[in-house]
């Protein structure tokens, strides 16, 4: 089925074609800056690739290479893994005076982590094709910062590469997938910071400078030697063309990405390489709490861990965020986790009563097109989940044919393919307790001895207990009674 995707580069909704004229799909997306615990607006970026790449996968019959990359080197995984930081001291030990030591195993214990929370909300490893940390790209990033110093878009100063929008400006466009403020821009005005706001566009930075005590690296351009460290955009431009080669099909990121992180990856890329980045853009909106952006320096956040603590279950929180469109912000709370969890259950029952061969009709059914429909529409899952609910409410299974209740079980794992959240098999036996069992031996012996009020009792009680107890020749069957 054809795939329709909404792109920040041209405001609007495209059929999706990949680039390869082939099946074969290269997604690139911005992955997590490993400096602590990453909070559930973090996961909600990655579980909106996932979707992506399922949907591609799933719907679209394509085969993705998904490449997801670890911000282990900038600004705050610096500051973070720097001698006396306190997070440092609260999480892992001993600290060496080496700093390139230090950072690398400072972030390789929150990739860990990271990693940890991912696959706890269902997003698989093996569906990534490369997971490229930064600190293993240096020299494709000196190469293209060298290439755009030749072109004439980057020049050195103090020790510093920065990268020259006012060159830039005179051949190309900058502000493509964002309205950056132009009239604001003054040029030789320089940013050392990775982030910056769409008033403070200027020449940006592509390395920087070595700082007494920061982890460095050294390479020359032209004839001039420079130590120190990348800038957090070129990162990417240089992983996304080593690993899967530009321009590629699909990049991911929040909207908050857009500016000045992609713009400028955009501009590096073809400044240095001559290529475009991606033919897709593709942005999720924020998670937020109480009408603002969860984050951490706002201190409003929840990581998975927080949650997982408090009892709950991360596939409710994957159903959650999946439940939700993935460009309206999405406002989290507490009852909407619990609502979560039902909805997610009472389709996990449907699937259950699907493998129950005790009894078919004649009714035939199938919603598999309905579905994909709204999935292949920008990725629409609350609709999708809106066709599911409909047809459960619609649908009952002891109506349904041998055949049909085949297929809808075919139906639901691919729907499963993209969601990951229910079992698709007959739900397991439960566990009797044996106080129940102790309950159904003594029945049978007050019925062997003819003491029918107390075998009656005795079924009461079974009963109450939330289980069915059946009389059979050899003796008797119990199981969990449907509430
Ligand atoms: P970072 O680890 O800070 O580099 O962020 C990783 C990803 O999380 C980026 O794609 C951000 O856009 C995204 N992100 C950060 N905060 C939120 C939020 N509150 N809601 C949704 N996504 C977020
Ligand atoms: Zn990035």
């Amino acid at each position: 089925m054809r795939i329709r995707l909404y792109n920040t580069l041209t405001k609007s909704v495209e059929d999706f074609v990949p680039v390869s004229g082939t099946s074969s799909v290269k997604m690139y997306t911005c992955g997590p800056t490993v400096y602590n615990y990453a909070h559930i607006g973090n996961i909600r970026s990655f579980l909106f690739a996932d979707l992506l790449q399922r949907v591609l996968r799933t719907v679209g019959n394509y085969d993705v290479q998904w490449v997801m990359n670890i911000t282990d080197i900038d600004d705050k995984t610096i500051r973070d893994s720097a001698i006396g930081s306190e997070i440092w001291k609260k999480e892992m030990g001993e600290q060496t005076d080496n700093p390139n030591e230090n950072i690398a195993k400072f972030t390789r214990f929150f990739e860990k982590e990271f990693i940890n929370d991912i696959t706890n909300t269902g997003i698989e490893q093996s569906h990534f094709y490369n997971i490229p940390r930064a600190t293993e790209y240096i020299s494709e990033m000196q190469d293209l910062i060298r290439r755009i110093c030749e072109n004439g878009f980057g020049y050195v100063s103090e020790g510093s590469v920065y990268f020259s929008l006012s060159a830039w400006l005179r051949q190309s466009e900058y502000g493509r997938l964002f309205a950056v403020d132009i009239e604001h821009f003054r040029a030789g005005v320089r940013i050392d910071a990775d982030e910056y706001d769409r008033e403070s566009v200027s020449d940006f930075v592509l390395w920087k400078a070595r700082k007494e005590g920061e982890p460095y690296w050294d390479f020359q351009i032209s004839d001039e030697n420079v130590t120190g460290r990348p800038g957090w955009h070129i990162e990417c431009s240089a992983m996304g063309h080593k690993i899967l080669g530009l321009p590629f099909d699909i990049h991911t990121g929040g909207v908050d990405l857009r500016f000045p992180h992609h713009e400028d990856e955009i501009a590096q890329s073809k400044a240095g390489y001559g290529l475009e980045t991606a033919n897709f853009w593709c942005h999720h909106e924020f998670l937020e709490v109480e009408g603002k952006k969860m984050s951490k320096s706002l201190g409003n956040f929840f990581t998975l861990h927080d949650l997982m603590e408090k009892g709950y279950d991360p596939m409710d929180i994957r159903f959650l965020m999946l439940s939700v469109h993935y460009a309206s912000v999405m406002n989290f709370t507490f009852s909407g986790i619990e609502s979560a969890q039902k909805a997610r259950k009472r389709i996990q029952d449907f699937i259950y009563y699907l493998f129950d061969t005790t009894q078919f009709g004649t009714e035939n059914a199938s919603i598999k097109h309905e579905v994909f429909e709204a999935l292949a529409d920008n990725l629409h899952t609350p609709k999708a989940l809106e066709h599911i609910f409909s047809f459960i409410n619609q649908t009952d299974t002891k109506q349904l044919s041998q055949e049909s209740k085949e297929s809808l079980i075919e139906e639901f794992r691919q729907f499963n393919n993209i969601f990951n959240v229910w079992e698709i098999a007959p739900k397991a036996e439960e566990i009797i307790p044996q106080e129940v069992i102790d309950l159904a031996e003594q029945r049978i012996d007050a019925k062997k001895n003819k003491n029918f009020a107390e075998s009656d009792r005795l079924r009461n009680e079974i009963v109450q207990k939330g289980y069915l107890i059946k009389d059979t020749k050899d003796g008797y069957t119990l199981e969990l009674s449907e509430r």
